[in-house]
């Protein structure tokens, strides 16, 4: 068995919203501000119920999602 991770950058507006890498829409549950950081956060896509785990930080912002 071979769990695929998927994984890729994060678009974050000025707004401080998180766009969905599955369905592009914006995630408003979480709110990313200037200079903030997250490591490890989950979050699910209340569209589409994608779940990351997003880790940002002052250089970039990414995500990874387990894949079965
Ligand atoms: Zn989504």
């Amino acid at each position: 068995m071979q769990t695929v991770e998927n994984c890729g950058k994060l678009v974050v507006d000025e707004k401080g919203a998180i766009q969905c890498p599955n369905c592009r829409r914006k995630i408003r549950r979480i709110r990313v501000k200037p200079g903030s950081e997250l490591r490890g956060v989950s979050v699910q896509c209340s569209e589409c119920r994608f779940e990351m785990q997003v880790n940002i930080d002052q250089a970039s912002a990414t995500y990874s999602s387990p894949r079965h």
